[in-house]
């Protein structure tokens, strides 16, 4: 039997991007001016698509937000007016501040921790009551020596692990396996992405033929949901879950059609 499934999709936007900011070897453009930032129009309409959405069926979904977006007054329209339209079925994360690709650089732990702690003040101060201290590694770039600053700084959960081989790149001097084991001996729990036959089938995965297909087939053969009422003691508890998750710019594709095939 499938285990429940737990649904995430996180608020990345184009600028934030590695191949644009914030990766050591991957990024092209210049660095950004946070204090510029606006969502796109492609962002935008993607709000509107998860809005579309969330109205055709009753599922939870957790929002890991990218923290420095909330300096934006657009954006926190845009993530009030989610939450007041589905009150009871949203909680949020964090996704980092800036999306660093943290792994991508040589450890610092000073200033990871920094960026914890901006990112939970924003984060808490937009909405304490839907806040968990649950984190996603932006573009899932996470390093084991990232296991300790997040205890310290009261994290509860992590979902960065993408515990497929071909992924292994983006552990730093470690592999998945090494990260999740700095992980559990920091005492968090773990939310590794949802794979198939060892390959990754969320996020970027889902668009990325050939990945594409396997993908197709885990998420058309998803467990039951876990309802919203049990979503918080069910991600904090030891038991076994399937982690799914996507982004809000892709209810943006195929003109705004786009839905995950759940
Ligand atoms: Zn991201």
């Amino acid at each position: 039997m499938n285990n429940r499934v737990w649904l995430s999709v996180d608020t990345d936007d184009f600028q934030f991007l590695p191949s644009v900011q914030g990766h050591k070897s991957r990024s092209k453009g210049k660095s950004i001016d946070l204090t510029k930032y606006h969502p796109s129009e492609t962002l935008i309409q993607g709000f509107a698509g998860f809005c579309l959405w969330m109205k055709t069926n009753d599922f939870p979904v957790t929002i890991f937000v990218i923290s420095s977006q909330l300096e934006n007054e657009k954006f926190r329209t845009l993530l009030s007016d989610i939450i007041e339209e589905f009150p009871d079925r949203i909680t949020l994360g964090c996704h980092g501040y800036d999306h660093r690709s943290w792994s991508s650089f040589e450890p610092d732990v000073e200033k990871f921790s920094a960026m914890l702690e901006k990112s939970n003040q924003l984060m808490t101060n937009f909405d304490s009551s839907r806040y968990r201290k649950w984190f996603r590694a932006p573009s899932g770039y996470f390093a084991s020596w990232m296991a300790e600053p997040l205890k310290k700084a009261g994290f509860v959960v992590d979902s960065s692990i993408n515990p497929s081989f071909i992924m292994n790149y983006k552990y730093g001097e470690d592999n998945h396996k090494q990260a999740l084991a700095a992980i559990d001996s920091s005492g968090l729990i773990e939310r590794p992405w949802k794979c198939k036959n060892g390959l990754p089938v969320c996020g970027p995965a889902l668009f990325k033929f050939p990945l594409s297909i396997n993908s197709r087939i885990a998420w058309k053969n998803a467990g039951e949901i876990i309802p919203s009422n049990q979503v918080i003691s069910e991600v904090e508890s030891s038991n076994q879950i399937d982690t799914f998750y996507w982004h809000i710019l892709d209810f943006s594709r195929k003109n705004g059609t786009w839905i995950p095939s759940l």
